[in-house]
This record gives C-alpha cells, sequence and structure tokens, in this order.
C-alpha cells in the first residue's frame, strides 16, 4: 500500500511518521509514503500555484496548472491510484470508508490551501472526496492524515493486535465502553466492582449497558440506528 500526499506543505505532514504505529508499519513495509508538491509543477516563472478568483470572491484559489501535471505524473506512474480531495465541500469521513479504502493498492491525497482548489482540478480527477468534519481548516494536510491514520490500523498487520479493530466504537453504532487500567484503586477511585468479579457474562452486559448509556448521552443518533438494528 501507498500513500502519497499531494500538498504544498510536505514538511506539515512528515513528522507524524517519525514515531509509534505507522513509523513501525513503514519499517515492516507494510506501507509506504510520498509526498507530491504542486509547486515543482508549476510553469509559472515564479513558481506561483494560486490566483485570485475568476469571478469575484475572497481569497486566492489554487491554480489547475501545477496540479493538474502534478496528477497526470501520479497517475503516469501508477494507473490504479486513487484520487481523493480533502474538502469541507463533501460527505463526512465515517469508520466505513477507512476499512473501505484500506483495500487500495494506493491513495493519494490532496490537500487544498488558502480558499480552495478550481473546482475542474476536483471535477476532472476525484476518485472520492472528503470532509471530516463542519469547520474550516487553514489547508487539507491534517485531514490527510487523519484519513490516512484512520485507513492504515485497518491494513492487516499495523496493528499488533488485531481484535482492537473489532471492538472499537463505530464497528457497530454504539460507542465503547469505558475502559479502566490497573491499579483497580487509585486515589479512593475504584474500577467497576463487576468487572473485578470474573464473571464474562456479567462483564458483557455491564458494558452494553454503559455503552448504551455513553451512546444515549453523546450521539443519539447512533442510539437511534443501534435501536433499528442498523449496523
Ligand atoms: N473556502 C473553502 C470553503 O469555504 O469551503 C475553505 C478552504 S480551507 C481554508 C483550505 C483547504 O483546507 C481546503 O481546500 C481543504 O483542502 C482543507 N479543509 C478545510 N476544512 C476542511 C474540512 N473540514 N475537511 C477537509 N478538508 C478541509
Amino acid at each position: 500500500m501507498t500513500f502519497t500526499f499531494v500538498t504544498l506543505f510536505s514538511n506539515l505532514v512528515e513528522g507524524y511518521f517519525n514515531d509509534s504505529i505507522l513509523k513501525r508499519a513503514i519499517e515492516k513495509n507494510i506501507f509506504s509514503v510520498k509526498y507530491l508538491n504542486p509547486r515543482d509543477f508549476s510553469l509559472n516563472k515564479h513558481s506561483k500555484v494560486d490566483d485570485t478568483a475568476v469571478g469575484g470572491g475572497a481569497g486566492m484559489v489554487m491554480n489547475p496548472q501545477p496540479l493538474f501535471d502534478a496528477l497526470d505524473s501520479l497517475k503516469k506512474e501508477d494507473e490504479n491510484v486513487y484520487i481523493v480531495f480533502l474538502t469541507p465541500v463533501a460527505k463526512p469521513f465515517v469508520q466505513n470508508d477507512a476499512k473501505r479504502l484500506s483495500n487500495k493498492s494506493h491513495i493519494a491525497f490532496v490537500s487544498g490551501r488558502y480558499e480552495g482548489i478550481d473546482e475542474r482540478v476536483i471535477e476532472k480527477y476525484a476518485d472520492e472526496v472528503f470532509s471530516i468534519g463542519d469547520y474550516i481548516l487553514t489547508g487539507g494536510e491534517l485531514a490527510s492524515l487523519v484519513i490516512c491514520d484512520a485507513i492504515s490500523r485497518n491494513i492487516e498487520g499495523v496493528l499488533g493486535n488485531s481484535d482492537s479493530l473489532t471492538v472499537e466504537s463505530f464497528e457497530t453504532p454504539l460507542l465503547e465502553a469505558p475502559s479502566f487500567s490497573k491499579p483497580k484503586l487509585y486515589e479512593g477511585l475504584s474500577v467497576p466492582s463487576e468487572y473485578l468479579k470474573g464473571n464474562h457474562s456479567k462483564i458483557r452486559s455491564l458494558k452494553l449497558a454503559m455503552s448504551e448509556c455513553k451512546t444515549k448521552f453523546f450521539r443519539p443518533d447512533q442510539l437511534k440506528k443501534h435501536c433499528q438494528g442498523v449496523k
């Protein structure tokens, strides 16, 4: 699996892969990460990549030429590359997308900057567009990293214990039950007594009740799906 970050600011992305689980996955050759800077493809004598918006409007928009050429070069290198644009003008990215996209061989994330990307680039090259939430970031790099991280942990071998994947929030509509680590008593605060008694069926029932309670409080929309039997 390869992830290519198409960005003007690869240094914002690189550090994330320099530690922890994703660093180890790269060392084990489970996936690799590449960077492509649209500025390197700019035909402008000052390597400009943006201009004022046609038709008026605040701010600068990323020009089509550097991105057309960068993405053409990427497709020439690998015709199977799956191109994902990050933009607030898109459907929200969810866990099922992370699982589905973990089966691709090569994903390129295209980050916008300024007021965004000339729509013709998105029209021509996007296999999919995602938003990571109802707020505006200064650029798509963080959004790319969020999506890349969520996809990566679904690739076989990335997580030490793949069981972690099946019991997490969003595997079913319910949010996960609270977790506790040792010691059992800390500063006068105990873990739920049922967790200590070793009756696994009772622990399961308690966890389900707590999951429902958390989901009702934080995500009533998800609880509704649970009650309707949605997977
Ligand atoms: N003018 C755009 C709008 O109102 O929809 C916002 C542009 S934003 C300042 C610059 C870039 O950040 C976008 O092109 C996109 O790549 C990225 N971005 C910002 N918010 C995002 C979000 N919620 N999800 C995904 N990408 C986002």
